[in-house]
Order: structure tokens, then C-alpha cells, then sequence
């Protein structure tokens, strides 16, 4: 396809920071899967008006404005970023964005988003920021390399919407943490609004390519709040329909192969599973190795194997380039994955999420499997 960013040269207009600005009309949260049945239904989030209005007061008092997200960004981190630094940048504020992976690249899916020139290399990321904001990360650690410019920074406004970023974490000065949102993407839409800048095409496709990755493609968050913010976004003028493509319906040849080998030797246990059953199987180092296969291809496995009608939960390992495991972890509805892989020191949503293991995918499982109770 034709780089959708060639139909996003315009230059944006260049507004100076307005006052507080009015929430877009129907900006009550959508809910998340993770959310229980009801959360966010009401117009007001957990985020109170003294907190938002803080937070546009430090953007707007701030002479750089640092920008992070978590490692091995996904459409919602990346594009949560990169939504709010062109907003920032168009009006003419000083930004500067990055994550901090030791090999830091933008993985290729998202290579489409707009706005990658904002982007630095950790090592040229303020080592104190003045004001800083993260966005998509439930802890500090998941900031990788930047986790100290975090912990330097005089304000850190923390925008996130896993259930278990808890006050308890003690992560940021200003919370924009909200678990029924359906996307941090939506956060962002609502901080940009109330800065009083405009949602122009490129800022409206980063946001939503969060909003797509995050509710896989309006599967997993229905919500009318969350098809009424795709209605805005989309009508910017963005290419939703390259954007899906590229996210969704794009491999290269040796992902068919390494997925083969994933689902040939994928396990259901028990194996006629009726209540509670999982299923899991795992992706090395080698596997991917065998085609050049780098690790961010790889994780849409568990997109397919979720699909199991036997199974409750779904669980992909998936050895890095390091030789740690990154485990992804998805469930129906019935077991809270998230409790489960926040015991084994990750994070997440009740209906997904995920933790590193430096044991084999059987042992690793085995410590899951008793975890993974309703
Ligand atoms: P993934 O399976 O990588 O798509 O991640 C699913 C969810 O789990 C995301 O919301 C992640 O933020 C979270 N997650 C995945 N891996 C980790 C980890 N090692 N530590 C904390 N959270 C994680
Ligand atoms: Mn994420
Ligand atoms: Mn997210």
C-alpha cells in the first residue's frame, strides 16, 4: 500500500494553547473488557475536574514537554504518544518522545503512524524532566531504560488505563488513570480536547490506531462510546481502512510457518476441557529464527489460539531476542488474567494480560495454571 502518511503532509494549523477546554460530548468512558459489567457508565470517570485541570495547567506552564511509553510499544502506547506530542508540537510547545527498549524501533506495524519524527533514542531523553507524561504504562518498570528519567521527573502525569495501575503503585504525581476506558487513546482524545488544540487527520489516525489495536477491531469494547469516538476520528478524513490493514491483515511469508509450529503443538488441558479449560502453547527463539522472524511479528499467535471454543483462557510464550519469555495471556470473561499474571509480577486487563518468565514454557505454565481460578 501506498504509506498512509503521504496523505497526512498538510501542515496542521498552529493554535496557541486555549484555556480548559469542554470534554467532546459523549467522553464518558467507555467500557473496557477489564471493566465490570456497568463501569463507565456515568459521565464522570475516577479522574476528577481538579486533576485534569492540573494537568493542563503543567502542560501549559512547561517549557519541554517529555513524552514516554511502555517497552515494545503497541498502537495504544505509541499512539496515545504520538497523538498528544503532534498536538503539542503543532501549537508550537517544545516536545521531545521516545521508549525506552534497549533496541529501540518502532516495530514495523506501526511504521504507518505519523508523527515518528517527534521520536528520540532513550539515551537523548531529559535524565530529569520538568514535565513528563506516560502514557499506556501500569508501572514505572514497564518504562524500560526510561524508568529513571520517570523517577526524576519533577511532575510525571501518568495517562493509563490498566485496572492494576492503583493509586497503590505510587506511580506519578498527576493520575489520568482511568481502567473503564477502553483505550489510553481515549484518555489522550480527552486531554488533547481539554488543552483546547484540534484533532487533526494524523493526530485522529494515532488515536485511533489505539482505539482499533485496543478493542481489537470493536470486538472486545462495544461500547457507544467507543464507535462514537471512532465516528470522530474517522471523520478527519483518516484511511481506517488502510490502517486496519496494515494492523490486522499484513505478515510477512515466515509468520505463516512460525504460526504453523505454534498451533501444531498447541495443548488443551484438560484435554476434553469443558469447564475452565486453557490452552497454550509457545513460540522460541529458534522458530522465528528459522525465517528472520523478529519478535514483535509474533504477537498476534495468541489471536489465533484464543480462538478455542474449549478453553477459558489462552496463554501464547514467546521467547524474546534475550532469551526471556514474554507470556500473553487472554481469557473469556470468567477468570481474571490480570490478578493472575500481576501475582507473577506482570500486569494487565482481567481479559488480558501478561509477565516475563525466565523458566521453560511448561514450567511456566504450571506455576500459571493454579492461579487461573474464577
Ligand atoms: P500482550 O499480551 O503483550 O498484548 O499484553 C496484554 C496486556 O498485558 C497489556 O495490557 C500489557 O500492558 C500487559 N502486559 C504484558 N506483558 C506484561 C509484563 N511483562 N508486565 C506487565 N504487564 C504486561
Ligand atoms: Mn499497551
Ligand atoms: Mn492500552
Amino acid at each position: 500500500m501506498t504509506a498512509p502518511t503521504n496523505t497526512w503532509a498538510a501542515t496542521p494549523p498552529e493554535p496557541a494553547l486555549g484555556p480548559v477546554g469542554v470534554p467532546p460530548a459523549g467522553a464518558g468512558r467507555p467500557g473496557h473488557p477489564a471493566a465490570g459489567a456497568g463501569a463507565g457508565a456515568g459521565a464522570a470517570g475516577p479522574i476528577d475536574e481538579a486533576t485534569w485541570r492540573r494537568v493542563v495547567s503543567a502542560i501549559e506552564a512547561a517549557d519541554e514537554v517529555a513524552l514516554a511509553c511502555h517497552v515494545s510499544p503497541d498502537g495504544d502506547a505509541l499512539g496515545s504518544m504520538l497523538a498528544l506530542g503532534l498536538a503539542l508540537r503543532a501549537a508550537g510547545r517544545r516536545v521531545v518522545a521516545s521508549f525506552g527498549d534497549r533496541r529501540f524501533a518502532v516495530p514495523r506495524l506501526l511504521r504507518f503512524l505519523p508523527g515518528q519524527d517527534l521520536l528520540v533514542e532513550p539515551a537523548r531523553f531529559p535524565a530529569a524532566p520538568g514535565l513528563m507524561l506516560t502514557f499506556d504504562a501500569a508501572t514505572v518498570e514497564r518504562l524500560g531504560l526510561l524508568a529513571e528519567s520517570a523517577r526524576n521527573a519533577r511532575e510525571l502525569v501518568v495517562v493509563d488505563h490498566h485496572a492494576s495501575n492503583g493509586a497503590d503503585t505510587g506511580f506519578g504525581t498527576l493520575r489520568l488513570v482511568d481502567p473503564s476506558a477502553a483505550a489510553t487513546t481515549v484518555l489522550t482524545e480527552e486531554l488533547i480536547t481539554r488543552l483546547g488544540l484540534p484533532v487533526t487527520e494524523e493526530i485522529a489516525a494515532c488515536l485511533y490506531t489505539g482505539l482499533v489495536t485496543d478493542t481489537g477491531s470493536f470486538r472486545y469494547a462495544t461500547t457507544p462510546a467507543v464507535h462514537a469516538m471512532a465516528g470522530r476520528l474517522v471523520a478527519t478524513g483518516l484511511p481506517a481502512d488502510e490502517i486496519s490493514r496494515e494492523l490486522w491483515e499484513s505478515s510477512p511469508f515466515g509468520y505463516l510457518k512460525v504460526l504453523a509450529a505454534a498451533l501444531g503443538r498447541a495443548v488443551l488441558e484438560p484435554a476434553a476441557a469443558q469447564a475452565h479449560g486453557l490452552v497454550w502453547t509457545y513460540v522460541s527463539r529458534e522458530d522465528r529464527a528459522a525465517f528472520a522472524l523478529p519478535y514483535e511479528e509474533v504477537e498476534g499467535v495468541i489471536d489465533v489460539v484464543r480462538r478455542a471454543d474449549e478453553a477459558d483462557v489462552a496463554v501464547v510464550l514467546k521467547e524474546d531476542d534475550d532469551g526471556a519469555w514474554q507470556v500473553s495471556a487472554r481469557s473469556k470473561g470468567a477468570i481474571d488474567v490480570g490478578r493472575a499474571c500481576t501475582a507473577l509480577g506482570g500486569g494487565g486487563h482481567a481479559r488480558a494480560a501478561g509477565f516475563t518468565s525466565h523458566l521453560p514454557p511448561a514450567e511456566t505454565v504450571a506455576m500459571l495454571r493454579p492461579l487461573l481460578t474464577p
